[in-house]
């Protein structure tokens, strides 16, 4: 029996690109030792994406669709996919093919080799990418890297091979709020990266902004460490300290009647740890919320409609 692959599609808005994605999908397979599936998940879409999907499932029994019932975010949708997908091994793939669909073959190579995880990462810069976009995402990488326990390569996609055992890890690991580019890093197995080059976004515009990268960053530096709560107190300790070694002096100075004047340093000194504290506060608040969330156990997602028989 052949091998079957999933390839897992999220799709926001994508309508004109979900034919192209599919066929090149199809054309990578062609003449391949491989069976294939190919999951589109619907995120709430406000176009006529799920219409689309749903159509071209009924010509071709390798396309399966989920819809879900709102957007819920790209790694909400892969969560879907990943859970209802059946292979021996998925692919995760962007539907706007920037994510070259012939790598897969590769990402199949090496997963033949014994490599569990095969992600595939940015190799060159970008030509395509806007100056802000290129430095959020510098930005985004090293400051994940710098707070947190994870270590995220440089440009690493969400263009992904994982194997049986790593979907079925993932699968049961019920996190609220997903990071999942995190996550499987965090999880281990036997891993290996290759390098792309991206291609321009074939149609539309991307979703993400600078707005969600630091949103993006905050998630995944609180997601996977409490590094940042550490800081926090080293910095109190080293704010206490310095301000003992100054005591002295203040004591001399009202003693030998020494004038000051302290109009600006003052309002300085509260203005800078007013915000200090502020920033502190809302690092405790942003974990705080985290278990608030973890709490309520809401699902990730909410399907609406699938042809797939679930698990
Ligand atoms: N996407 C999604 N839900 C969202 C936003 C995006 O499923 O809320 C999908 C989108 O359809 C595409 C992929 O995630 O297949 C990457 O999105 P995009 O191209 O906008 O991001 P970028 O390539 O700029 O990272
Ligand atoms: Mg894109």
């Amino acid at each position: 029996m052949n091998k079957l692959v999933s390839i897992i599609i999220p799709a926001y808005n994508e309508s004109a690109n979900i034919p192209h994605i599919i066929n090149a999908v199809k054309d990578t397979f062609t003449n391949q030792l491989y069976n294939y599936e190919i999951i589109i998940i619907d995120d709430g879409s406000k176009d006529n994406s799920i219409d689309i999907a749903r159509e071209i499932s009924l010509n071709d029994l390798t396309v399966k669709f989920i819809e879900l019932s709102r957007n819920f975010g790209k790694d909400q949708a892969l969560k879907a996919g990943i859970d209802l997908a059946t292979g021996d091994a998925l692919v995760t793939i962007d539907a706007d093919m920037q994510h070259p669909p012939s790598l897969i073959l590769e990402m199949i190579h090496q997963w033949e080799l014994g490599y569990e995880v095969v992600y595939a990462y940015r190799q060159e810069k970008n030509p395509h990418a806007k100056l802000k976009n290129k430095i959020g995402s510098k930005l985004f990488y090293k400051l994940v890297n710098f707070l947190s326990d994870i270590n995220l390569e440089d440009g690493i996609a969400d263009y992904r091979l994982i194997d049986k055992k790593v979907i079925k890890t993932l699968s049961q690991i019920s996190e609220y709020e997903l990071f999942l580019r995190g996550m499987v890093k965090w999880i281990g197995f036997k891993q290996i990266g290759i390098p792309y080059t991206p291609s321009p976004r074939l149609i539309g515009e991307s979703t993400y902004q600078i707005k969600t990268l630091i949103k993006l960053a905050l998630h995944g530096i609180t997601s996977f460490s409490v590094k940042p709560l550490y800081t926090a107190v080293y910095l109190g300790f080293f704010l206490s300290f310095s301000s003992i070694l100054y005591i002295p002096y203040v004591i001399y100075s009202f003693l030998a009647n020494i004038e000051v004047s302290g109009w600006a340093s003052i309002i300085m000194t509260i203005v800078f740890f007013g915000g200090l504290q502020l920033i502190i506060l809302g690092i405790i608040g942003i974990y705080v919320g985290k278990m608030f969330m973890q709490t309520k156990n809401r699902p990730n997602y909410i399907i609406r409609s699938t042809n797939i028989q679930q698990k």
